[in-house]
């Protein structure tokens, strides 16, 4: 089913690993991947720079990381858009978050934050990571976001125009993994996405490392937002 045509809206899948970090395909499987299940914009997003894995992308790959993303966007011929991103973990202690690379950085289509906020991961409070990103000028966002666990004493409101005054987009992740209690964690976060209404972009993302048929694993992920009007807010949405 093509879920985003049915809705006019772009399907959007912006967080994928490759053998660029701690993924097991290349960038060329999961551009092709992406094309085969009808996406109109894949991000390739690989873990950079965190000490949270052995081999992450570093800065000395950067440009052949880019070279290889930008060459199987050229050849991929569908229309297709392929989008260059990374993933930056927002622990200090793992990431030199105070020396990131803008020059690098602001070549790419976005950035993802993962952890940001978040005591059980070390994650640099919301009010740091707004001074840490002054200097970047593409989109950035906070993928797999556990809001609900974060922000449980906020209101949904509070957080809203917090990231709107930021900028920053949240991700909606598909995958299996961010679940607790048989619901998907963006389900649990459902009151804070309702809050971004007309104010905080949203994106759709499914971390894909390790099987090619979550790359077009998208859908419900769409369902959910149209069911909370916010497939406009959809990053890359060129309408
Ligand atoms: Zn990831």
């Amino acid at each position: 089913m093509d879920l985003g045509k049915q809705m006019r809206f772009p399907r959007i899948n912006l967080h994928n690993h490759t053998i660029f970090s701690d993924g097991d395909f290349t960038v060329e499987e999961v551009v092709r991947s992406a094309r085969d299940s009808g996406l109109t914009h894949v991000a390739i997003t690989d873990h950079f720079e965190t000490e949270k894995l052995p081999s992450p992308l570093r800065k000395e790959n950067f440009d052949r990381y880019l070279d290889c993303i930008r060459s199987a966007g050229d050849s991929v011929g569908n229309g297709m858009k392929v989008l260059a991103g990374v993933e930056i973990d927002a622990n200090p202690e793992r990431c030199d978050l105070y020396e990131l690379p803008f020059d690098m950085l602001n070549r790419l289509d976005l950035v993802l934050f993962e952890f940001v906020d978040d005591p059980l991961n070390g994650g640099v409070p919301l009010n740091e990571l707004r001074s840490l990103v002054k200097e970047l000028r593409v989109p950035f966002g906070f993928c797999h976001w556990d809001m609900d666990r974060i922000y449980r004493d906020r209101e949904p409101e509070w957080l809203a125009d917090k990231l709107a005054e930021i900028g920053a987009f949240v991700e909606v992740p598909t995958s299996q993994h961010y679940a607790r209690q048989g619901r998907f964690l963006y389900e649990h976060s459902e009151r804070f996405y309702r809050a971004f209404d007309g104010k905080v972009k949203v994106s759709i993302g499914t971390d894909m490392h390790h099987s090619l048929d979550q790359v077009g694993n998208i859908d419900r992920g769409l369902r959910f937002l149209r069911d909370n009007r916010l497939c406009d807010q959809l990053l890359f949405n060129e309408k």
